[in-house]
């Protein structure tokens, strides 16, 4: 039987890029492929700007889960406050593709949900989600080229935003590194999205509204 392992699930507003102000549940997956979330060896990791724990399955409503009983869990957290809006779930990490099958997205669909992925693009899959957010990092492979949302964390050298933005997706944001630079980071998004279309920014609306 397939278990799932998953660091928290909450409901929340969506934060960040196309779908900015929904209200959400988020399941984050635990662990990731491009880093093992130990702080000490950040600096050598193929992503060294996480700013997100996904480590373990001790955050809120975290553990372990069979497809039938995380679709039971998000559905539950969904219901248990009030929403005028329509069902939406964010699979989320860490990296949800190294967990996430068809059935889990079959299951949450017939649950209602609209589903969205976000993810750094580096493992390939072949079903079908209803929205997918890509956001690569420079120094590791990029697969998945193509999708509704290619959000490019800024700044990444490695990255020519000129090509990317003839990739196959329907919206390009910019969103700031954080970290002891983000203020500059800011600015320069900022500067960039202004002469550059078609990039938008991207901020963490639910940081600056210290929302979780
Ligand atoms: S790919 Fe995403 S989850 Fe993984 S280390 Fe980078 S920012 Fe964190």
């Amino acid at each position: 039987m397939k278990i799932f392992n998953v660091k928290e699930i909450f409901k929340s507003i969506q934060g960040e890029g196309f779908n900015s102000g929904k209200h959400a549940v988020f399941i984050r997956f635990s662990g990731c492929n491009l880093w093992n979330g130990n702080k000490e060896n950040m600096k050598l990791a193929k992503c060294n700007f996480c700013d997100t724990d996904f480590v373990g399955t001790n955050g809120l409503n975290g553990g372990q889960f069979s497809t039938s009983n995380l679709v039971k869990k998000v559905d539950d957290v969904w219901n248990k406050s009030f929403s005028m809006q329509s069902k939406f779930v964010v699979l989320t990490g860490g990296e949800p593709m190294l967990q996430v099958d068809s059935n889990l997205v079959e299951g949450l669909k017939e649950k209602g949900f609209l589903v969205a992925l976000e993810t750094n693009g580096s493992i390939n899959f072949d079903f079908n989600i209803d929205w997918v957010c890509v956001s690569p990092k420079h120094l590791s492979s990029w697969i998945v080229k193509k999708g509704d949302e290619l959000k490019v964390i800024y700044p990444q050298l490695n990255f020519d935003l000129n090509k990317l933005k003839k990739l196959d997706f329907k919206f390009f944001f910019l969103q700031p590194m954080d970290g002891s630079k983000k203020q500059i980071n800011i600015w320069n998004t900022i500067n960039y999205c202004k002469s550059h279309k078609p990039w938008f920014p991207s901020f963490q609306i639910h940081k600056t509204l210290d929302i979780n």
